[in-house]
Protein backbone atom coordinates (compact mmCIF):
# COMPACT_ATOMS: atom_id res chain seq x y z
CA UNK A 1 0.00 0.00 0.00
CA UNK A 2 1.33 3.49 -0.73
CA UNK A 3 0.58 6.35 1.13
CA UNK A 4 -0.03 9.05 -1.56
CA UNK A 5 -3.91 9.28 -1.14
CA UNK A 6 -5.52 12.59 -2.54
CA UNK A 7 -8.04 13.94 -0.33
CA UNK A 8 -12.05 12.99 -1.42
CA UNK A 9 -13.68 16.06 -2.50
CA UNK A 10 -17.19 15.36 -0.87
CA UNK A 11 -18.87 18.30 -2.27
CA UNK A 12 -17.81 17.66 -5.54
CA UNK A 13 -18.46 14.22 -5.32
CA UNK A 14 -22.08 14.65 -4.14
CA UNK A 15 -22.96 16.66 -7.55
CA UNK A 16 -21.94 13.28 -9.32
CA UNK A 17 -25.13 11.37 -7.80
CA UNK A 18 -29.06 13.15 -8.46
CA UNK A 19 -30.68 11.11 -6.12
CA UNK A 20 -28.66 12.52 -3.39
CA UNK A 21 -30.76 15.71 -3.74
CA UNK A 22 -34.14 14.07 -2.94
CA UNK A 23 -36.15 15.11 0.19
CA UNK A 24 -38.07 13.08 1.91
CA UNK A 25 -40.58 14.34 4.46
CA UNK A 26 -39.29 17.61 3.72
CA UNK A 27 -35.99 16.43 5.06
CA UNK A 28 -32.77 16.34 3.03
CA UNK A 29 -32.03 12.48 2.03
CA UNK A 30 -28.90 10.93 4.19
CA UNK A 31 -28.10 8.08 2.48
CA UNK A 32 -26.49 5.46 5.37
CA UNK A 33 -27.56 2.52 3.63
CA UNK A 34 -24.29 1.65 1.46
CA UNK A 35 -23.83 -1.40 2.68
CA UNK A 36 -27.09 -2.81 1.20
CA UNK A 37 -26.52 -0.86 -2.06
CA UNK A 38 -24.78 2.07 -3.15
CA UNK A 39 -25.88 5.05 -5.27
CA UNK A 40 -25.00 5.35 -8.84
CA UNK A 41 -23.02 8.70 -10.32
CA UNK A 42 -24.47 10.00 -13.29
CA UNK A 43 -21.09 8.68 -15.32
CA UNK A 44 -22.52 5.29 -14.31
CA UNK A 45 -26.24 6.21 -15.92
CA UNK A 46 -24.55 7.75 -18.71
CA UNK A 47 -22.43 4.96 -19.58
CA UNK A 48 -25.94 3.02 -19.67
CA UNK A 49 -28.16 5.29 -20.93
CA UNK A 50 -25.45 5.55 -23.98
CA UNK A 51 -25.28 2.10 -24.39
CA UNK A 52 -28.67 1.56 -25.16
CA UNK A 53 -28.84 4.44 -27.51
CA UNK A 54 -25.78 3.88 -29.45
CA UNK A 55 -23.98 0.52 -28.79
CA UNK A 56 -26.83 -2.31 -28.22
CA UNK A 57 -26.38 -5.26 -29.78
CA UNK A 58 -26.17 -9.04 -28.71
CA UNK A 59 -22.25 -10.19 -28.32
CA UNK A 60 -20.32 -12.29 -29.82
CA UNK A 61 -22.76 -13.57 -32.00
CA UNK A 62 -22.75 -10.80 -34.58
CA UNK A 63 -20.61 -10.99 -37.81
CA UNK A 64 -21.31 -7.33 -37.77
CA UNK A 65 -19.75 -3.92 -36.43
CA UNK A 66 -22.39 -3.21 -33.53
CA UNK A 67 -22.24 -6.40 -32.23
CA UNK A 68 -18.45 -6.40 -32.45
CA UNK A 69 -18.51 -3.04 -30.52
CA UNK A 70 -20.43 -4.18 -27.43
CA UNK A 71 -18.75 -7.28 -27.34
CA UNK A 72 -15.32 -4.98 -27.15
CA UNK A 73 -17.05 -2.82 -24.59
CA UNK A 74 -18.26 -6.38 -22.65
CA UNK A 75 -14.61 -7.51 -22.78
CA UNK A 76 -12.86 -4.50 -21.99
CA UNK A 77 -14.88 -4.70 -19.07
CA UNK A 78 -13.57 -7.33 -17.61
CA UNK A 79 -9.92 -6.37 -18.55
CA UNK A 80 -10.71 -3.36 -16.22
CA UNK A 81 -12.22 -5.59 -13.55
CA UNK A 82 -8.98 -7.92 -13.81
CA UNK A 83 -7.02 -4.48 -12.95
CA UNK A 84 -8.71 -3.13 -10.71
CA UNK A 85 -8.20 -6.53 -7.98
CA UNK A 86 -4.98 -7.02 -9.91
CA UNK A 87 -6.23 -10.58 -11.40
CA UNK A 88 -3.25 -11.99 -13.96
CA UNK A 89 -5.69 -12.43 -16.39
CA UNK A 90 -9.31 -11.11 -17.85
CA UNK A 91 -9.79 -14.74 -18.48
CA UNK A 92 -10.60 -14.86 -14.37
CA UNK A 93 -13.45 -12.51 -14.56
CA UNK A 94 -16.97 -14.78 -14.47
CA UNK A 95 -19.77 -12.33 -14.85
CA UNK A 96 -22.78 -13.33 -12.43
CA UNK A 97 -25.94 -11.70 -11.31
CA UNK A 98 -24.06 -10.69 -7.89
CA UNK A 99 -21.90 -11.85 -5.04
CA UNK A 100 -24.45 -14.62 -3.82
CA UNK A 101 -24.76 -16.50 -7.46
CA UNK A 102 -20.88 -16.20 -7.75
CA UNK A 103 -20.80 -18.53 -4.39
CA UNK A 104 -23.45 -20.43 -5.24
CA UNK A 105 -21.56 -21.62 -8.67
CA UNK A 106 -18.60 -22.35 -6.75
CA UNK A 107 -20.96 -24.39 -4.42
CA UNK A 108 -22.72 -26.41 -7.48
CA UNK A 109 -19.79 -26.93 -9.52
CA UNK A 110 -16.50 -27.29 -7.52
CA UNK A 111 -18.27 -28.38 -4.83
CA UNK A 112 -20.48 -31.13 -6.13
CA UNK A 113 -17.72 -32.69 -8.14
CA UNK A 114 -15.22 -32.20 -5.47
CA UNK A 115 -16.39 -33.18 -2.24
CA UNK A 116 -17.63 -36.39 -0.36
CA UNK A 117 -18.38 -37.81 3.22
CA UNK A 118 -15.64 -36.71 5.64
CA UNK A 119 -14.91 -33.61 4.32
CA UNK A 120 -15.52 -30.28 5.58
CA UNK A 121 -15.91 -26.61 5.24
CA UNK A 122 -14.50 -24.25 7.19
CA UNK A 123 -16.65 -20.87 7.46
CA UNK A 124 -16.97 -18.00 10.35
CA UNK A 125 -20.10 -17.10 12.57
CA UNK A 126 -20.42 -13.77 11.06
CA UNK A 127 -21.05 -14.90 7.20
CA UNK A 128 -23.59 -13.44 5.36
CA UNK A 129 -26.50 -16.00 4.56
CA UNK A 130 -25.09 -15.97 0.69
CA UNK A 131 -22.04 -17.55 2.20
CA UNK A 132 -24.12 -19.95 4.63
CA UNK A 133 -26.50 -21.24 2.69
CA UNK A 134 -25.03 -22.68 -0.45
CA UNK A 135 -22.32 -24.82 1.70
CA UNK A 136 -25.44 -25.84 3.94
CA UNK A 137 -27.43 -27.25 0.81
CA UNK A 138 -23.97 -28.83 -0.38
CA UNK A 139 -23.26 -30.29 3.00
CA UNK A 140 -26.80 -31.90 2.77
CA UNK A 141 -26.14 -33.37 -0.71
CA UNK A 142 -22.62 -34.33 0.12
CA UNK A 143 -22.82 -35.45 4.04
CA UNK A 144 -20.19 -32.80 4.80
CA UNK A 145 -19.11 -31.27 7.60
CA UNK A 146 -19.15 -27.10 8.23
CA UNK A 147 -17.05 -25.94 11.04
CA UNK A 148 -16.91 -22.02 12.13
CA UNK A 149 -14.56 -19.73 13.21
CA UNK A 150 -16.31 -18.11 16.34
CA UNK A 151 -15.23 -14.29 17.00
CA UNK A 152 -13.73 -13.00 19.97
CA UNK A 153 -16.32 -10.22 22.28
CA UNK A 154 -15.04 -7.49 20.05
CA UNK A 155 -16.14 -9.01 16.80
CA UNK A 156 -12.70 -9.94 15.60
CA UNK A 157 -12.44 -13.64 14.48
CA UNK A 158 -10.93 -16.45 17.00
CA UNK A 159 -7.35 -16.88 14.29
CA UNK A 160 -6.40 -19.55 17.35
CA UNK A 161 -9.71 -21.18 16.61
CA UNK A 162 -8.70 -21.28 12.40
CA UNK A 163 -5.62 -23.15 12.98
CA UNK A 164 -7.31 -25.95 15.03
CA UNK A 165 -10.59 -26.24 12.62
CA UNK A 166 -8.85 -26.32 9.11
CA UNK A 167 -7.41 -29.85 9.04
CA UNK A 168 -6.29 -32.33 6.49
CA UNK A 169 -10.61 -33.23 5.74
CA UNK A 170 -11.14 -29.20 4.83
CA UNK A 171 -11.68 -28.87 1.38
CA UNK A 172 -12.75 -24.91 1.33
CA UNK A 173 -12.32 -22.03 3.88
CA UNK A 174 -14.61 -19.61 2.53
CA UNK A 175 -14.43 -16.20 4.51
CA UNK A 176 -16.09 -12.56 4.33
CA UNK A 177 -13.31 -9.85 3.69
CA UNK A 178 -15.32 -7.33 5.54
CA UNK A 179 -18.34 -8.26 7.87
CA UNK A 180 -21.76 -6.25 6.67
CA UNK A 181 -22.37 -6.45 10.55
CA UNK A 182 -19.76 -5.59 12.34
CA UNK A 183 -17.49 -3.84 9.49
CA UNK A 184 -14.54 -6.19 10.74
CA UNK A 185 -11.88 -6.02 8.51
CA UNK A 186 -10.63 -10.14 8.24
CA UNK A 187 -6.88 -11.17 8.04
CA UNK A 188 -7.68 -13.02 4.67
CA UNK A 189 -3.91 -13.25 3.87
CA UNK A 190 -3.30 -15.40 7.03
CA UNK A 191 -6.56 -17.22 6.84
CA UNK A 192 -5.67 -18.17 3.13
CA UNK A 193 -2.04 -19.42 4.52
CA UNK A 194 -3.74 -21.48 7.13
CA UNK A 195 -5.71 -23.15 4.68
CA UNK A 196 -3.84 -23.69 1.66
CA UNK A 197 -0.97 -25.46 4.41
CA UNK A 198 -3.60 -27.94 4.91
CA UNK A 199 -4.18 -28.31 1.04
CA UNK A 200 -7.85 -26.59 0.96
CA UNK A 201 -8.68 -24.14 -1.21
CA UNK A 202 -9.64 -20.28 -0.25
CA UNK A 203 -12.89 -18.06 -1.14
CA UNK A 204 -13.37 -14.57 -0.12
CA UNK A 205 -16.78 -13.17 -0.23
CA UNK A 206 -15.60 -10.03 -0.83
CA UNK A 207 -19.24 -7.84 -1.36
CA UNK A 208 -18.47 -5.58 1.71
CA UNK A 209 -14.71 -4.49 0.73
CA UNK A 210 -14.26 -4.77 -2.58
CA UNK A 211 -16.60 -1.13 -3.34
CA UNK A 212 -14.43 0.64 0.10
CA UNK A 213 -10.48 -0.62 0.12
CA UNK A 214 -8.08 -1.54 -2.43
CA UNK A 215 -8.13 -5.25 -3.32
CA UNK A 216 -5.26 -7.87 -4.65
CA UNK A 217 -6.70 -11.07 -5.03
CA UNK A 218 -3.04 -12.47 -5.80
CA UNK A 219 -1.40 -10.82 -2.72
CA UNK A 220 -4.27 -12.39 -0.67
CA UNK A 221 -3.74 -15.23 -2.25
CA UNK A 222 -7.71 -15.95 -3.14
CA UNK A 223 -8.43 -18.79 -4.81
CA UNK A 224 -12.03 -17.35 -5.29
CA UNK A 225 -13.07 -13.89 -4.81
CA UNK A 226 -16.78 -12.72 -5.32
CA UNK A 227 -18.47 -9.19 -5.21
CA UNK A 228 -21.68 -7.56 -6.43
CA UNK A 229 -21.29 -4.22 -8.88
CA UNK A 230 -24.22 -2.86 -7.12
CA UNK A 231 -22.26 -1.92 -4.09
CA UNK A 232 -19.76 -0.27 -5.95
CA UNK A 233 -21.41 2.34 -7.89
CA UNK A 234 -22.37 -0.20 -10.70
CA UNK A 235 -25.67 -1.47 -11.38
CA UNK A 236 -27.68 -4.06 -10.04
CA UNK A 237 -27.37 -7.49 -11.62
CA UNK A 238 -23.93 -7.79 -12.63
CA UNK A 239 -21.58 -9.44 -9.83
CA UNK A 240 -18.16 -11.33 -10.45
CA UNK A 241 -16.54 -14.10 -9.75
CA UNK A 242 -12.75 -14.47 -9.98
CA UNK A 243 -11.10 -17.96 -9.80
CA UNK A 244 -7.72 -18.83 -10.41
CA UNK A 245 -7.49 -20.29 -14.26
CA UNK A 246 -5.81 -23.66 -13.37
CA UNK A 247 -9.07 -24.11 -10.77
CA UNK A 248 -11.59 -22.66 -13.37
CA UNK A 249 -10.55 -24.80 -15.77
CA UNK A 250 -10.92 -28.25 -14.19
CA UNK A 251 -14.47 -26.91 -13.14
CA UNK A 252 -17.42 -27.89 -14.94
CA UNK A 253 -19.90 -25.85 -16.09
CA UNK A 254 -22.75 -24.18 -13.97
CA UNK A 255 -25.47 -23.22 -16.17
CA UNK A 256 -25.61 -25.10 -19.54
CA UNK A 257 -27.16 -23.29 -23.09
CA UNK A 258 -25.98 -20.90 -25.75
CA UNK A 259 -22.18 -19.13 -25.48
CA UNK A 260 -20.67 -21.36 -22.80
CA UNK A 261 -20.36 -24.39 -25.60
CA UNK A 262 -17.69 -24.81 -28.17
CA UNK A 263 -19.26 -27.64 -30.21
CA UNK A 264 -22.45 -29.42 -29.82
CA UNK A 265 -24.10 -32.50 -31.62
CA UNK A 266 -27.04 -34.24 -29.99
CA UNK A 267 -24.20 -36.50 -28.63
CA UNK A 268 -22.85 -34.05 -26.27
CA UNK A 269 -21.05 -30.78 -26.33
CA UNK A 270 -17.42 -29.90 -25.63
CA UNK A 271 -17.07 -26.34 -22.99
CA UNK A 272 -16.04 -23.17 -24.61
CA UNK A 273 -12.63 -21.40 -22.77
CA UNK A 274 -13.03 -19.17 -20.13
CA UNK A 275 -14.38 -17.39 -18.95
CA UNK A 276 -17.57 -18.20 -21.50
CA UNK A 277 -17.70 -21.36 -20.03
CA UNK A 278 -19.73 -20.32 -16.87
CA UNK A 279 -21.62 -18.08 -19.16
CA UNK A 280 -24.62 -19.28 -20.79
CA UNK A 281 -27.17 -17.09 -22.20
CA UNK A 282 -27.21 -14.11 -23.13
CA UNK A 283 -25.18 -11.92 -21.35
CA UNK A 284 -25.77 -8.43 -19.25
CA UNK A 285 -24.04 -6.44 -21.49
CA UNK A 286 -25.42 -3.33 -19.77
CA UNK A 287 -24.43 -4.24 -16.54
CA UNK A 288 -20.42 -5.11 -18.03
CA UNK A 289 -20.88 -1.39 -18.75
CA UNK A 290 -22.14 0.23 -16.16
CA UNK A 291 -19.54 -1.59 -13.84
CA UNK A 292 -16.70 -0.33 -15.61
CA UNK A 293 -17.75 2.85 -15.82
CA UNK A 294 -18.34 2.41 -11.89
CA UNK A 295 -14.44 1.38 -11.65
CA UNK A 296 -13.12 4.66 -13.30
CA UNK A 297 -14.87 6.17 -10.94
CA UNK A 298 -13.51 4.84 -8.44
CA UNK A 299 -10.20 4.98 -9.70
CA UNK A 300 -10.46 8.36 -10.71
CA UNK A 301 -10.70 9.14 -6.84
CA UNK A 302 -8.30 6.11 -5.76
CA UNK A 303 -9.09 3.22 -3.51
CA UNK A 304 -6.57 4.31 -0.95
CA UNK A 305 -8.12 7.66 -0.57
CA UNK A 306 -11.66 6.15 -0.30
CA UNK A 307 -10.82 4.03 2.63
CA UNK A 308 -8.97 7.12 4.26
CA UNK A 309 -11.95 9.23 3.83
CA UNK A 310 -14.44 6.00 5.18
CA UNK A 311 -11.99 5.60 7.92
CA UNK A 312 -12.37 9.18 9.34
CA UNK A 313 -15.96 8.87 9.02
CA UNK A 314 -16.72 5.99 11.02
CA UNK A 315 -13.73 7.07 13.69
CA UNK A 316 -15.86 10.22 14.03
CA UNK A 317 -19.55 8.59 14.02
CA UNK A 318 -18.01 5.90 16.46
CA UNK A 319 -16.21 8.66 18.02
CA UNK A 320 -20.12 10.94 18.60
CA UNK A 321 -22.23 7.82 18.96
CA UNK A 322 -20.08 6.37 22.08
CA UNK A 323 -21.41 9.49 23.56
CA UNK A 324 -25.00 8.59 23.50
CA UNK A 325 -25.91 7.06 26.83
CA UNK A 326 -27.50 3.23 26.45
CA UNK A 327 -26.10 3.08 22.93
CA UNK A 328 -24.39 -0.43 22.24
CA UNK A 329 -22.21 -0.68 19.09
CA UNK A 330 -21.02 -3.88 17.99
CA UNK A 331 -17.42 -4.93 15.97
CA UNK A 332 -13.43 -3.33 17.01
CA UNK A 333 -13.17 -0.19 18.57
CA UNK A 334 -9.82 0.62 16.35
CA UNK A 335 -10.87 2.11 12.93
CA UNK A 336 -7.81 -0.14 11.32
CA UNK A 337 -9.86 -3.03 11.83
CA UNK A 338 -12.99 -2.10 10.38
CA UNK A 339 -14.84 -0.34 7.62
CA UNK A 340 -17.41 1.93 7.28
CA UNK A 341 -20.51 0.00 8.62
CA UNK A 342 -21.66 0.65 12.18
CA UNK A 343 -24.21 -1.91 13.73
CA UNK A 344 -26.11 -0.69 17.42
CA UNK A 345 -28.72 -0.84 19.65
CA UNK A 346 -30.35 2.11 21.56
CA UNK A 347 -31.80 1.01 24.55
CA UNK A 348 -34.82 -0.75 24.69
CA UNK A 349 -35.42 0.28 21.21
CA UNK A 350 -36.55 -2.25 18.65
CA UNK A 351 -33.96 -1.33 15.70
CA UNK A 352 -37.10 -1.25 13.24
CA UNK A 353 -38.24 1.56 15.48
CA UNK A 354 -35.19 3.18 15.20
CA UNK A 355 -35.17 3.21 11.48
CA UNK A 356 -38.76 4.59 11.58
CA UNK A 357 -38.15 7.45 13.28
CA UNK A 358 -34.37 8.16 11.34
CA UNK A 359 -36.51 7.95 8.41
CA UNK A 360 -38.91 10.65 9.29
CA UNK A 361 -36.02 12.87 9.48
CA UNK A 362 -34.88 11.74 5.90
CA UNK A 363 -31.74 9.49 7.27
CA UNK A 364 -31.80 5.99 5.62
CA UNK A 365 -30.39 2.89 8.13
CA UNK A 366 -31.13 -0.94 7.76
CA UNK A 367 -32.87 -2.56 10.59
CA UNK A 368 -32.99 -6.18 11.32
CA UNK A 369 -30.82 -9.64 10.82
CA UNK A 370 -28.99 -7.72 7.99
CA UNK A 371 -29.23 -11.68 6.67
CA UNK A 372 -26.35 -12.53 9.20
CA UNK A 373 -28.79 -14.58 11.76
CA UNK A 374 -26.13 -16.99 13.30
CA UNK A 375 -24.27 -13.76 13.64
CA UNK A 376 -26.98 -11.87 15.60
CA UNK A 377 -27.52 -15.01 17.95
CA UNK A 378 -23.91 -14.95 18.40
CA UNK A 379 -24.21 -11.26 19.92
CA UNK A 380 -27.55 -12.05 21.45
CA UNK A 381 -29.70 -9.90 19.88
CA UNK A 382 -32.50 -10.31 16.86
CA UNK A 383 -31.84 -7.39 15.44
CA UNK A 384 -29.42 -4.34 15.05
CA UNK A 385 -29.88 -1.01 13.82
CA UNK A 386 -26.61 -0.27 10.89
CA UNK A 387 -25.62 3.19 9.42
CA UNK A 388 -23.15 2.29 6.50
CA UNK A 389 -20.87 5.26 4.87
CA UNK A 390 -19.68 5.30 1.02
CA UNK A 391 -17.64 8.25 -0.82
CA UNK A 392 -20.32 10.78 -0.70
CA UNK A 393 -21.28 10.92 3.04
CA UNK A 394 -19.69 13.58 5.03
CA UNK A 395 -19.61 14.57 8.58
CA UNK A 396 -22.43 17.18 8.37
CA UNK A 397 -24.72 13.87 8.01
CA UNK A 398 -23.24 12.45 11.10
CA UNK A 399 -23.96 15.18 13.06
CA UNK A 400 -27.55 14.87 11.94
CA UNK A 401 -28.03 11.53 13.04
CA UNK A 402 -26.63 11.87 16.29
CA UNK A 403 -28.66 14.67 16.71
CA UNK A 404 -31.79 12.63 16.03
CA UNK A 405 -30.31 9.91 17.76
CA UNK A 406 -30.40 11.91 20.99
CA UNK A 407 -33.56 13.23 20.62
CA UNK A 408 -35.04 10.06 19.96
CA UNK A 409 -33.59 8.81 23.10
CA UNK A 410 -34.89 11.67 24.68
CA UNK A 411 -38.49 11.36 23.83
CA UNK A 412 -38.82 7.78 24.15
CA UNK A 413 -36.74 7.82 27.64
CA UNK A 414 -35.15 4.99 27.21
N1 LIG B 1 -21.81 -11.00 1.36
C1 LIG B 1 -21.83 -9.90 2.11
C2 LIG B 1 -20.77 -9.72 3.16
C3 LIG B 1 -22.82 -8.95 1.90
O1 LIG B 1 -22.85 -7.85 2.67
C4 LIG B 1 -23.78 -9.15 0.90
C5 LIG B 1 -24.88 -8.13 0.64
N2 LIG B 1 -25.49 -7.62 1.77
C6 LIG B 1 -23.71 -10.31 0.15
C7 LIG B 1 -22.70 -11.21 0.40
C8 LIG B 1 -24.69 -10.62 -0.92
O2 LIG B 1 -24.62 -9.70 -1.94
P1 LIG B 1 -25.67 -9.77 -3.13
O3 LIG B 1 -27.02 -9.62 -2.51
O4 LIG B 1 -25.29 -8.62 -4.00
O5 LIG B 1 -25.50 -11.09 -3.77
Amino acid sequence: MTSVSKIINVDQIREDFPILKRKFYGKQLIYFDNAATSQKPKQVIEAIKRYYEEQNANIHRGIYALSEEATQLYENSKRKVAKFINAQRWEEIIYTRNTTESINLIAYTWGRKNLKKGDNIVLTVMEHHSNLVPWQLLSQEKKIKLRFINIDDEGLLRLDQAEKLIDENTKLVSVTHVSNVLGTINPVKEIGKIAHKKGALFLVDGAQSTPHMPVDVRNIDADFFAFSGHKMLGPMGIGVLYGKREILEKMSPFLGGGDMIKQCSLAGCSWNDLPWKFEAGTSNVEGAIGLSAAIDYLNSLGMESIREHEEQLTKYALEQMSDIKDIKIYGPKDTKLRGGVISFNLGNIHPHDLASFLDAEGIAIRAGHHCAEPLMIRLGVTATARASFYIYNKKDEIDVFIKVLNKIREVLKV
